[in-house]
């Protein structure tokens, strides 16, 4: 693969000094960080954004203060998650006491005009109900008979972190992973991203499952849970009181008085937002402190590093997916999907270090973001990387390696097809 890769040497526009290109990838300099971040959205931020960022920085830094100093590394609910949960409690609470009342005038109204109230009231509480995720009904899911020795896995890299294992392991085409509930009886789901799987070490998945199941263990999916469908209450209610485009006098009016609730909506969501946004992100450096306590410091660091250049393995995948529209003789292999996963691995092998590099300075330069659930990955990588390497709990062995790539075949090759067919997100 590196064969094809054009490398050449060239003076950097803006300092002169050499730097080397790779065709693959952003041409930066790293001696004056030129065009360290093209991909920079274009223009100066408002005087609100610019307030959010530097008030999003500020307690980003604190909580990064705070979590390396080690104290706080028990799952500890403060106070604005309290206050979080207590408002989406309250916001259920509404939708409760609807159907509690489209349950009353069905008792004593039967018949009349309460028969007409109670099918109203039942019906709005029914579209603002919570939903819980369902199972994915398109990609491939193992269950523990499928696939023994990657729940045996999952189950052991659990222990360490404080909790059970998972009921259902489903995989898809993403570079990511993730966990959720996805019943009333809290039955748990793993989704595993393939292309991120398949360019980890045997060591690295351990950690990655770590950061995962660290996320049952600190109760984030139960208060994900809770908050997201508040969340979504909410939106569902601003529908119902958004103002009409082109309102008549009778909606004017109507519109007035839906001016009171509809602050009392916005207000709630905004505030609901700011008071879980520090929740999420100190979960996730609890969850890298759990990836570490499996799988090593070393391992998770390294996950954070592939996380860092996964765009690259999803341009690689789209580029595969092209391809297939202008087969050539010869090339039937590829487009069945042979062989994909090893491409796809020697792809990311061959990036070059700089690339990395530029990717760090990058997230640096562009900071915290104002609504994103992760803190920036250089500083989670720097949280990991205080105090002492911590070894790995779970150690990776090869031949329990092989048995859950064995596994983990048959999803292997139904993704590899559907993504040279399809493309990725299919
Ligand atoms: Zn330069
Ligand atoms: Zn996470």
């Amino acid at each position: 693969m590196s064969a094809a890769v054009e490398e050449k040497v060239r003076p950097c526009p803006q300092c002169g000094a050499e730097i080397r290109t790779d065709s693959r990838f952003t041409t930066w300099c790293a001696a004056c960080d030129w065009n360290v971040d093209p991909e920079k959205p274009e223009g100066t931020p408002g005087r609100v954004e610019r307030w959010q960022r530097s008030l999003a920085a500020r307690h980003g830094e604190r909580l990064l203060a705070e979590v390396a100093a080690g104290g706080s590394l028990r799952p500890r609910r403060d106070t604005a998650s309290v206050a979080a949960q207590g408002l989406a409690l309250a916001v259920h609470g509404v939708t409760v006491a609807l159907a509690a009342g489209a349950l009353w005038f069905l008792v004593t109204g039967w018949g009349g005009a309460g028969t007409v109230a109670a099918v109203f009231l039942g019906v709005l509480a029914w579209t603002l109900r919570p939903r819980f995720p369902g199972l994915p009904d398109d990609g491939p899911v193992l269950r523990r008979a499928d696939a023994p020795e990657l729940f045996a896995l999952v189950d052991e890299v659990a222990a360490v972190v404080g909790t059970r294992g998972v009921d259902v392991i489903a995989v898809d085409d993403e570079v990511n992973a993730s966990v959720t509930t996805y019943d009333l009886r809290g039955r748990r789901l793993l989704t595993l991203g393939l292309p991120l799987w398949e360019i980890l070490t045997p060591q690295q998945r351990i950690a990655l499952l770590g950061h995962e199941l660290g996320h049952y263990s600190n109760g984030d999916t139960r208060h994900g849970l809770l908050v997201g469908n508040a969340l979504h209450s909410l939106t569902t209610w601003r529908y119902y009181v958004a103002p009409p485009a082109d309102p008549t006098l009778v909606e004017w009016a109507v519109n007035l008085l839906l001016l009171v609730p509809r602050l009392l909506i916005e207000g709630t969501s905004a505030l609901l937002d700011r008071l879980t946004l520090r929740a999420t992100q100190r979960a996730e450096y609890l969850a890298d402190a759990m990836a570490a306590r499996a799988g090593s410091t070393g391992a998770a660091a390294a996950v954070m590093d592939c996380f860092l250049v996964s765009d690259s393995a999803t341009v690689m995948l789209r580029r595969e997916a092209n391809a297939r529209q202008v087969v050539r003789p010869g090339s039937a292999g590829r487009a069945s999907g042979d062989g994909l996963w090893e491409r796809l691995r020697a792809h990311m092998e061959s990036i070059p270090p700089g690339e990395y590099e530029r990717q760090r300075r990058a997230g640096a330069a562009r900071g915290h973001s104002v609504d994103s659930t992760h803190p920036p990955t250089h500083l989670r990588r720097r949280c990991l990387l205080t105090g002492a390497p911590l070894p790995a709990a779970v150690v990776a062995d090869a031949g329990r390696a092989a048995r859950v790539d064995a596994e983990l075949a048959g999803a292997r090759d139904v993704l590899a097809r559907r993504i040279v067919r399809d493309g990725l997100g299919h």
